[in-house]
């Protein structure tokens, strides 16, 4: 039994280049295994894709660029993360389409919604790419939106070597204290930088819950949407 029938994972882009520049294939393969299998049991699965493997728009501003060019490339860079997962998707078995809020015809189809829920009550993965294509935002806004919108139960987070919320950097600071559970007025209060303060504020204006879990640990897609109390759950 799984505790979700609908779920809305969010990979940054970190995730993808295996903390470098660009792809990593054999993470992006397990990462593709692990959600076949939850697909194969009747979870419904959309993805959001982050970008920041490739490009950050506040980062390339800081070196010169205009900010809403530079998140241009921040959200294109996004597309290639989804077509590396679409493939090893495929690989696995798994029907799967691309949607983009920036048109692109050859590669993806267009973010329509009812489009989107429609694969998804098929079995299919979508892959959510472009972000909101609106400089500006990030892709953990994005994640809340989509999730709101296609009726998604939670956002899962999926980050890369972390297992939940702490109060300081726990890569930093030896003596970070991770949280179970969190509120997400506690979440905003504190600054937190695991997700960005507009989706906690978007979930938490729409009670969507957010569990922000560690990918690294392989099989841990299935125990999320299993209902194991892994990582942070955000909510109320
Ligand atoms: N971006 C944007 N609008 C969006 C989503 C993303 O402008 O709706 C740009 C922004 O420059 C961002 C980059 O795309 O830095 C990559 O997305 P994000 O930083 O959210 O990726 P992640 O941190 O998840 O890898």
């Amino acid at each position: 039994m799984t505790a979700y029938k609908r779920v809305l994972l969010k990979l940054s882009g970190e995730v993808f280049g295996g903390g470098r520049v660009g792809v990593d294939p054999v993470v992006v393969e397990g990462i593709a295994r692990e959600i076949a299998d939850v697909v194969r049991s009747g979870v419904e699965v959309a993805v959001v894709v982050g970008g920041g493997n490739f490009f950050r728009g506040a980062e390339l501003q800081k070196s010169g660029m205009d900010r809403a060019r530079a998140d241009y490339m921040g959200m294109l860079g996004t597309v290639m993360n989804c077509l590396a997962l679409q493939d090893f998707l495929e690989k696995q078995g798994v029907e799967t389409r691309v949607q983009t809020a920036i048109a692109m015809g050859q590669v993806a189809e267009p973010y329509i919604p009812r489009r989107a829920m429609r694969h998804l009550a098929k079995g299919r993965v979508v892959i959510f790419g472009a972000g909101a294509g609106m400089p500006y935002f990030s892709t953990d806004t994005v994640a809340a939106q989509r999730a709101l919108e296609i009726g998604a139960q939670v956002i899962l987070m999926g980050k890369q070597g972390v297992d939940g919320v702490y109060d300081s950097d726990p890569h930093r600071n030896p003596n970070a204290v991770k949280f179970d559970h969190l509120t997400y007025d506690e979440f905003l209060q504190r600054g937190l930088q695991v997700a960005d303060a507009t989706s906690v504020s978007l979930s938490r204006d729409n009670n969507m819950n957010m569990i922000v879990f560690n990918l690294s640990e392989e099989g841990n897609i299935a125990r999320v949407i299993a209902g194991e109390k892994i990582g942070t759950t955000v909510s109320r």
